[in-house]
């Protein structure tokens, strides 16, 4: 056995479960406490301060420099009660994570004494030499300058002694260098529009917020068992690793007893994430073994997007002190689930009307209808492009395996919404309704009600965008990544439709159709159009696939078609018509999307390369030799026809080692070239299709292998940690 699993083995054997010091309680009592919110704003801030950054939050409004002063005095004296030495931008560039830069307030006077220094320009803007973030082309190495500028709508917080500031980040030009701004942009134009529309059922509303509940899905292995693991390690993932004899197939684990470790932890991150107010609601054990789902309390989409980030790098740092190591990528195990992260999506009126909540007038559920259809309707037209905005090399591992939905968009709605759709196309027809018919139509909606709410449970788990009585939940977003992406195209889309639906019934009331039969008959022709996106069936099935085909939905193919479709004409007259992205600026996207495609796949070739001919490979020759050794003895002690007999096995396994040995190394012998050839061509999205095709199918066969062999190598000599080790905390 390899020094370090050997150890490693070891190490977990002596652990202790340590209980954790937990806050006290009830939680209420050390809620948001380090966190620069609205209440505690209103403590450190003079009214006008106050009255600026809340209009800045609520309306956009601008805030003045000399306001800012006072703003970054009120935050500064809050931070250092809070013990902050330091302050940060913390912004979102496109590597998944967070970024930041400390500066520490220190600083000197004229006379040399020190004192905290916080200004207003120090909150609001910052220059951070951050050229080495991929930037797609646009900043060019002579004007490399990007810009984080503060987001008044996300509260600044302290974290590890640092008050930390959201901020977006763009370049010189203002174009868009992170996940957050086209977000915001998205959000700003959702707003926009969608409160247009509600003015046809109710004139007080004056704003519509888009709402996000994030369910985080998440694996937890024993961080000695993870340092013995260089693929892990470097990738997030198991690059070989044969499946463990047990492992989902009883589903044991499923919402089964937490066990003791993952319990500590899991109060230790939940505390740290009440202090930062982050109002997490749900722990559970998911499905495979050692994964785990949390999740918080919806809430504006925005908040819970730097929320979900937040917590991410909480749950990693906190994970150290439990010796244990979180794994969010999508599938760092093959053979048993992945992890996704389920986004929650609701739209919700400033008069606290869920307009994706059937109502329980004739008036509301018309206005739910429209909202409804008006989402139903944008899936359907960026099937592919929403479909695309959640694939990345992580998550095509895992979408259209057995546990997530295919790389396929469909909307799953329930049978009682499913029926009242079907209803509306089938019985408003073009000519004129009779009031008769519209009241039957109305109550018939009313009187469903009762029964759209049972559909809460009647959950279809195979399907990517579910509707959840209140809610879409699309459940394709992968685990480690940034949600901003797929909610700003969803978001985006949306919106598309609102104004096109608001176009039609507008047009349809100017030829004197009534304002709710033009509402109806536009409800019945984006339906109409929508219906190949409906689908209430088994989204695994292999029928779906061919069917889904002949409906015209389309498949996303592979990482890199879906990173074209941004580029699609359709594409580009969504984001530029509603101001989201400039064609530039998603030609920048693209190229960076494929070129983090094409350094991980860069990485997990080197990472397997590594472990075939530096672990696998040189412990099969062992346990060979041993095998060898064996056989020589035994040709010595015994007769012709008993060696026969005996040896055959060793014999056996001596060629198939060997034969495995051979496969592995042609394989990375094809990878290595391949790689080298792929790497001479220009531009990252060529170079990415050329790694999907030509790099990836020898790293599996690689894998094969080496899974093969572990199944026949002494367990004694196996240099890492197997899945069935890693599988299981104790
Ligand atoms: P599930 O049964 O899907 O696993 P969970 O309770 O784990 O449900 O998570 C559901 C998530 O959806 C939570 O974050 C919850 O706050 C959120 N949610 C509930 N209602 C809404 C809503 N109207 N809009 C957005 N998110 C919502
Ligand atoms: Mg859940």
């Amino acid at each position: 056995m390899s020094i370090f699993r050997q150890k490693a083995l070891e190490e977990i054997g002596r652990r202790p479960v340590k209980p954790v010091f937990v806050e006290s309680t009830p939680v209420s009592g050390h809620f948001g406490i380090n966190v620069f919110d609205r209440k505690t704003m209103q403590q450190y801030l003079s009214p006008e301060a106050f009255g600026a950054v809340i209009s800045a939050i609520d309306k956009g409004a601008k805030i003045d420099r000399k306001m800012a002063d006072q703003i970054a005095a009120g935050m500064k004296t809050w931070a250092l009660e809070r013990g902050a030495t330091h302050y940060t931008h913390w912004f979102h560039p496109f590597t998944d994570a967070t970024a930041e830069k400390h500066e520490s307030f220190i600083d000197r006077t004229k006379d040399g004494s020190v004192f905290e220094n916080f200004s207003g320009n120090a909150l609001v803007q910052q220059e951070p030499d951050a050229s080495s973030f991929p930037t797609g082309g646009l900043r060019n190495t002579f004007e490399a300058r990007g810009y984080t500028a503060w987001d008044p709508s996300s509260p600044a917080f302290v974290l590890d002694q640092t008050l930390c500031i959201p901020t977006i980040f763009v370049s010189y030009n203002g174009e868009a260098l992170d996940q957050k701004t086209p977000l915001l942009r998205s959000l700003q134009a959702l707003d926009r529009v969608a409160t247009d529309l509600c003015r046809y059922f109710d004139k007080d509303v004056n704003a519509v917020s888009s709402m996000l509940g994030i369910e985080q899905e998440y694996f937890a292995v024993d961080s000695a068992l993870f340092r013995a693991r260089p693929d892990l390690q470097l990738t997030g993932r198991t690059l070989l690793g044969h499946i463990a004899a047990k492992d989902q197939q009883l589903e044991d684990h499923y919402f089964g007893a937490i066990p003791p470790r993952i319990m500590y932890f899991m109060k230790d991150f939940e505390t740290e994430a009440y202090k930062l107010g982050i109002l997490l609601r749900t722990r559970h054990n998911e499905v495979a073994p050692n994964q785990y789902e949390c999740a918080p309390l919806y809430e504006e989409a925005n908040l819970a997007i730097d929320h979900n980030l937040l917590l991410m790098t909480l749950m990693q740092r906190v994970s150290d002190r439990h010796d244990l190591r979180i794994l969010f990528h999508e599938k760092p195990f093959s053979g048993i689930n992945g992890s996704g992260k389920h986004c929650n999506w609701s739209m919700v009126t400033d008069t606290g009307v869920n307009l994706l909540s059937p109502g329980r007038t004739p008036r509301s559920n018309l206005q739910f209808l429209t909202f409804f259809v008006c989402a139903i309707r944008a899936v359907f037209e960026h099937h592919h492009l929403l479909m695309s905005s959640v694939m990345s090399l992580n998550n095509s591992l895992r979408l259209g395996a057995s546990e997530a939905p295919p790389a396929i968009m469909s909307i799953f709605v329930g049978s009682t919404l499913s029926d009242t759709l079907k209803s509306i196309v089938e019985r408003v027809s073009d000519k004129r309704m009779t009031p008769d018919e519209k009241t039957e139509l109305k109550l018939d909606v009313v009187g469903k009600i009762p029964e759209i709410l049972p559909d809460n449970t009647d959950r279809n788990r195979t399907s990517p965008f579910a509707f959840t009585g209140n809610r879409f939940e699309f459940r394709a977003v992968g685990s480690s990544s940034n949600c901003a992406l797929p909610m700003m195209v969803l978001n985006t889309a949306v919106a598309q439709q609102i104004v096109r639906f608001k176009n039609e019934v507008d047009a349809l009331m100017e030829t004197d159709v009534k304002k709710d039969e033009a509402i109806f008959q536009t409800l019945r022709k984006f339906i109409s159009e929508s219906e190949p996106v409906l689908f209430e069936g088994n989204g695994y099935s292999d029928e779906w696939r061919a069917e889904a085909e002949a409906r015209g939905l389309r498949r996303v193919e592979s990482t890199p078609s879906a990173f074209r479709s941004y580029l699609e004409p359709a594409s580009i007259a969504l984001f530029t018509s509603l101001g989201i992205l400039t064609e530039d600026e998603l030609k920048a996207r693209v190229e960076i999307f494929n070129e983090i495609y094409v350094k991980k796949i860069q990485i997990e070739a080197r990472v397997v390369g590594d472990l075939a001919i530096n672990h696998i490979v040189p412990t099969a020759i062992r346990y060979q030799s041993a095998l060898v050794e064996n056989v020589c003895g035994l040709k010595q002690l015994l007769s012709e026809a008993e060696f026969n007999e005996l040896a055959t096995p060793q014999l056996l396994s001596i060629k198939k080692i060997g034969g495995y040995i051979k496969n592995i190394r042609e394989g990375l012998h094809l990878l290595v070239n391949e790689r080298k050839k792929v790497n001479e061509i220009a531009g990252f999205a060529e170079r990415a299709k050329a790694y999907t095709e030509q790099v990836l199918p020898h790293m599996k066969e690689i894998r094969r292998s080496a899974d093969k062999l572990e199944r026949i190598i002494d367990d004694e000599m196996w240099p890492l940690p197997k899945y069935r080790e890693l599988l299981f905390i104790r």
